[in-house]
């Protein structure tokens, strides 16, 4: 900024910023010839850093319609959602959430890069994942005033040393230009896995366990929440964490999350469709 200032400001709107530009264009050409980029999966040669090969973007199963409004379940075809879209699940409990959606199916191949980015160190998957998470979720960031990513406890996190939802939510909200609020949950206890008790256990193993930073309080009243996680298997811990949020006067939240997983009481993932697949026509 100094430096802007102290060139001027038509300077500092033309010519730097160009500069800047080119430079990095450079940078970047020069980085690559250095180290070529490779597939983030399967670390063959790729065109482009951030990209997938194609023998892998094959095998990933990224979401689009139709799928269920609330949950970002894929449907095999839109008559499964009835006029509203909406799962039988999500029209039997209806999450607190208002609207939710996942970047891709929970599978064998998605799994790999989920857990690379949980427990792997590989951090640099974020942003691409981000990537992904920031094109199915379009509408809902670009009616959010903030992206919030689901907290993990301190315990946790001093082992594995970074939230990789925070990765998440730090990536689509410079993507998407809105702001991130890092700190603003706070898991205030640790909890067992959820994904084999039934509902009401989850809720109750949950109560309590999650609050809000009280001194960040102000973050989110009246706020247009995007809460952000890796993954989405019972929704239990999302669900928690909107009626905190809500609770303390957020104007509304919705859920983004890089893979949705079936929850083991509900029905399997119907089989791929390849015809959102192909509606969702991303090269890598
Ligand atoms: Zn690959
Ligand atoms: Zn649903």
């Amino acid at each position: 900024m100094s430096l802007y200032r102290d060139t001027g400001a038509v300077v500092a709107r033309g010519i730097i910023p160009g500069a800047t530009r080119v430079l990095r264009r450079v940078g970047s050409a020069l980085l690559d010839t250095l180290l070529p980029p490779d597939c983030p999966s399967c670390h063959g040669d790729v065109d482009r850093a951030g990209h997938f090969c194609p023998a892998c973007f094959r095998q990933l199963t990224f979401i689009a319609d139709p799928c269920c409004t609330r949950c970002g379940q894929p449907f095999v075809s839109a008559s499964f959602g009835g006029t509203r879209m909406i799962c039988a699940p999500c029209e039997e409990a209806p999450p607190p959430w208002r609207a939710g959606r996942a970047a891709l199916v929970y599978d064998d191949w998605s799994r790999c890069l989920v857990l690379g980015l949980k427990y792997g160190d590989r951090t640099e998957l974020a942003p691409i994942l981000a990537t992904h998470m920031g094109r199915i979720g379009q509408s809902l960031l670009a009616r959010a005033d903030i992206v919030v990513p689901v907290p993990l406890h301190r315990g946790r996190l001093f082992r594995r040393r970074y939230n990789q939802a925070a990765l998440l939510a730090w990536a689509l909200a410079r993507q998407a230009g809105i702001a991130v609020g890092p700190d603003l949950l706070v898991r205030v206890r640790s909890t067992a896995p959820l994904a084999r008790l039934g509902r009401a256990a989850r809720r109750d193993v949950l109560r309590g366990a999650i609050a809000i930073r009280p001194r960040r309080r102000d973050a989110i009243a009246n706020r247009h929440v995007v809460l952000v996680d890796d993954v989405m298997t019972t929704g239990a811990t999302l669900g928690e964490c909107t009626r905190v949020l809500l609770a303390a006067g957020a104007a509304s939240v919705d859920v983004l999350v890089a893979a949705r997983a079936p929850a083991p009481d509900e029905p399997r993932h119907p089989e791929k469709s390849a015809a959102s697949r192909e509606r969702y026509a991303v090269a890598g």
